[in-house]
């Protein structure tokens, strides 16, 4: 149960950049590439982290180890990473429906999800990826219209130019479902 709880990964800058299970967390400490974070923001090694956890009682707060039971840490930070890592939100048909707001690309009209398709702004017939930057949700009608042409040929130009989302830290207390009190001054930092 510990090892599927939450983790807040920060990289070196002290940014919150990812959020991981119990399991990956403990492990990337274990092996040195991550540090635990402390209430009091000190840092630790596994060792260090091992000599913390004497008190580590709560089996769904806590992994046995060899040396006893060692406590999951609320954060981690990682040794390897000075930078935002890049944008990794999920290519998904639901998530390109987020990304437009259910609104066609093409005239604007916002729809329900079942009154919307998904179109190739670069034709699939011309060899147009299916990824961020090649996908934009469009309406029926709007589908049927530009067929298998450009914007620009079919005279229809794009809302916005399609891409990955931007990854933002506010963004991680969205996608977990328990975000740890103890994370609240690194995603605050991170947001500003
Ligand atoms: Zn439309």
């Amino acid at each position: 149960m510990g090892l599927n709880r939450s983790v807040l990964v920060l990289n070196r800058l002290w940014q919150a950049v990812n959020i991981v299970r119990g399991r990956r967390a403990v492990s990337l400490v274990y092996v040195g590439r991550g540090m635990a974070v402390g209430k009091d923001f000190a840092v630790y090694s596994w060792e260090g982290w091992c000599g913390r956890s004497t008190d580590a009682t709560d089996p769904l707060d806590s992994v046995l180890t060899t040396a006893g039971p060692v406590r999951i840490p609320r954060v981690i930070q990682l040794l390897e990473y000075d930078r935002m890592p890049r944008p990794r939100v999920k290519f998904t048909r639901s998530n390109v429906y987020l990304r437009d707001r259910h609104r066609c690309q093409y005239c604007g009209t916002t729809r329900a999800a079942e009154e919307l398709t998904l179109d190739h702004v670069l034709p699939r017939s011309r060899g147009g990826p299916t990824n961020w930057s090649n996908i934009v949700v469009s309406c029926f009608r709007c589908n049927s219209r530009k067929a298998d042409r450009m914007p620009d040929e079919a005279g229809m130009p794009l809302l916005k130019t399609p891409k990955a989302p931007q990854w933002h830290p506010s963004a991680l207390l969205r996608t977990t479902e328990d975000p740890d009190p103890t994370w609240q001054p690194f995603l605050v930092s991170a947001a500003r």
